[in-house]
């Protein structure tokens, strides 16, 4: 589901993005977060609840109302009717769910409508086949929570974006994330910078990040291996 093509969403570090929602179809967001089925769209992401948690995303308060809205009272237009994209605002590809769990043709047809400025991040390039790989690189950052993995995803040719502890040193291919609180530049959205889109543009750089959001206490545990 695609939200906010028009009206903001109200997230300070991300800002005036539309946003694009992978969910299971028949279980609620909420409902699978608590009996395991988000692993249908989050794969076997470490932040997921049923894995330990660590996820930023407020479900109850996102998706899970998206899910709804969907689901219960038909809110959204289907996707024969996606505007031309040409001019719109930045996408954030996987506001909640991981763009890797939707088949590429769906995506595919965002960039056939001109989506030109988007985020995105997978969990799932652990997984990907040779083929997956080629087609998702080029547009979607390999979600990462260690140095070593962060190297890993490089040599298979992902861009990365690392969640760290402070205690971790930033990599000299590595830049931190503008909207970190660690970072001079606090305070830029991701609809301003929106660098985190694989490897298709001139920005070659790795980003790292200090975990954060709410559940930083588990999502620190995560990152430092406990
Ligand atoms: S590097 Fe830019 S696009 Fe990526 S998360 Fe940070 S602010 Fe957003």
């Amino acid at each position: 589901v695609i939200t906010h093509l028009r009206g903001a969403p109200q997230n300070a570090k991300i800002g005036d993005m539309s946003q694009a929602w992978i969910m299971p179809v028949e279980t609620s967001p909420n409902e699978a977060v608590s009996n395991g089925d988000d692993e249908a769209v989050c794969g076997s992401c470490q932040f997921r609840p049923a894995l330990g948690g660590g996820c930023y995303v407020q479900v109850p308060f996102t998706s899970h109302r998206v899910w709804w809205a969907w689901q219960k009272f038909g809110s959204y237009k289907p996707i024969e009717q996606l505007p031309d994209l040409t001019d719109a605002k930045p996408m954030r590809i996987g506001a909640w769910g991981d763009p890797m769990a939707v088949p590429a043709e769906a995506w595919q047809r965002l960039f056939d409508a001109g989506l030109g400025r988007w985020t995105a991040y997978t969990s799932q390039w652990t997984t990907a086949s040779e083929v997956e790989r080629a087609w998702w690189q080029r547009w979607a950052m390999a979600s990462c929570k260690s140095a070593e993995e962060a190297a890993e995803a490089q040599a298979l040719g992902w861009r990365t974006y690392r969640a760290r502890l402070e205690t971790d040193p930033l990599q000299p291919n590595e830049l931190v994330c503008p909207a970190a609180e660690e970072s001079p530049s606090h305070g830029v959205t991701c609809a301003k910078c929106h660098i985190c889109d694989g490897v298709s543009r001139r920005i070659r750089k790795n980003v790292a990040i200090v975990v954060h959001g709410r559940s930083h206490a588990r999502g620190a545990a995560v990152v430092g291996g406990q």
